[in-house]
């Protein structure tokens, strides 16, 4: 079944295949997954049972290579796609990988890019939606072209890492942070952040391996800053549609934003017992996916939403408030060392659900 997108957020949780190497430790599982419920069993032999609106899980890294990560198609399918036919009617969308480092976010979210317009198997949501984003555009052209309507398409991206509550643009060489800023009607912004107007699937593709170069030498000179980050893919998408009525134009405009956020790792970091950087790093993480569940159950539950408390939030604004549609991703490791970090990825992401996020 797919979702519908009308209540606030849609969660599915992802569990990861167990590498080879988990493999051999022959471990008892400690997390099982079935459709839509989950069931976790802790270290001191307490089940957690949770619901989400769907769950993936595969068995083994062996059976991903055998099935050519089948499973990265079928949840771009029922995660992001119904996103696509929201984005042209003009609606925002997020779509947020929540979870600890290593629990498969980039993975879901990126990937493997592809080349020449063409998909790997082990694409991610984000490559998947751009191809058929450009298949959609194509095909409301053609319909169009058989119209009155003269309709008129542009399509601009960015993508953007937040570092310690500062932003750094992917997509452009020299380096610096960037500030933000709150236009009156068109809400917050980054000044001067590069949008890159494109008009196909491997435009895009070059765009996103130059953004994740960068993000690669900026983690490895920052000792894997990229865990410590939040990642964020954004498409404007602006659709003009003018027609002579009554010898008159008349003229509709419909502006949407998708933006897909590859969240900062979500495992309690030891702020208390950490130092410098690291302690700095911890406290941006906490406070942004803290104030990104406050406003998440804000809106939920239709109260004041403190969207400026973290540059994540105010800066997707416009895109979860109002006239928007929000997906959640968790990802989950099936590793019994990370089941703590687990139940708190499910706490979050569940509870998130039903509006009722208490920190944990
Ligand atoms: P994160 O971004 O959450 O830190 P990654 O996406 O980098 O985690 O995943 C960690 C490792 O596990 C990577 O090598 C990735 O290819 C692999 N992996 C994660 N999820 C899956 C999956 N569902 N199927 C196959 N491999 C996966
Ligand atoms: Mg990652």
């Amino acid at each position: 079944m797919q979702p519908s997108f009308n209540s606030c957020i849609k969660v599915a949780v992802r569990l990861r295949p167990k590498s080879t190497k988990e493999e051999a430790e022959k471990e008892e599982p400690v997390i099982v997954v079935d459709g839509s419920n989950i069931q976790l069993l802790t270290s001191i032999g307490e089940t957690h049972f949770f619901t989400c609106d769907q769950c993936f899980s595969s068995d083994s890294i062996s059976a991903v290579a055998q099935n050519k990560h089948q499973q990265q198609r079928e949840v771009y399918e029922y995660f992001a796609k119904p996103l696509l036919s929201q984005a042209f009617q003009g609606f925002n969308t997020c779509l947020f990988a929540y979870g600890q480092t290593g629990s498969g976010k980039s993975y879901s979210m990126m990937g493997k890019i592809g080349s020449k317009s063409e998909l790997a198997d082990a694409s991610g949501i984000i490559p998947r939606f751009c191809q058929d984003f450009f298949i959609h555009v194509e095909d409301l052209v053609k319909n169009y072209a058989e119209t009155s309507v003269s309709l008129s398409i542009e399509i601009q991206i960015s993508y953007f890492e937040i570092y310690k509550e500062q932003i750094q643009d992917l997509l452009c060489s020299t380096g610096g942070n960037l500030s933000v800023r709150e236009h009156p009607k068109n809400g917050p912004y980054v000044v001067n952040l590069t949008k890159c107007l494109v008009t196909s699937l491997e435009e895009v593709q070059r765009w996103l391996a130059v953004g994740n170069r960068k993000r690669v030498v900026a983690s490895t000179s920052q000792n894997k800053r990229s865990s410590r980050s939040h990642v964020i893919f954004t498409i404007v998408l602006s659709q003009r549609f003018q027609e002579i009525i009554d010898g008159r134009p008349h003229v509709v405009d419909k502006h949407s934003r998708i933006n897909f956020i590859d969240l900062a790792g979500s495992e309690r970091l030891a702020s208390t017992s950490s130092t410098g950087v690291r302690r700095e790093e911890s406290l941006a993480i906490n406070l942004s996916l803290f104030t990104l569940g406050k406003v998440i159950t804000a809106l939920a539950e239709k109260n004041f939403a403190p969207y400026r408390e973290s540059v994540l939030t105010w800066l997707l604004k416009e895109s979860l408030g109002g006239n928007s549609k929000t997906a959640m991703l968790a990802t989950v490791s099936p590793r019994a060392a990370h089941v703590e970090s687990t139940l708190s990825t499910l706490r979050y992401s569940c509870l998130v659900q039903v509006g009722s996020l208490i920190y944990l």
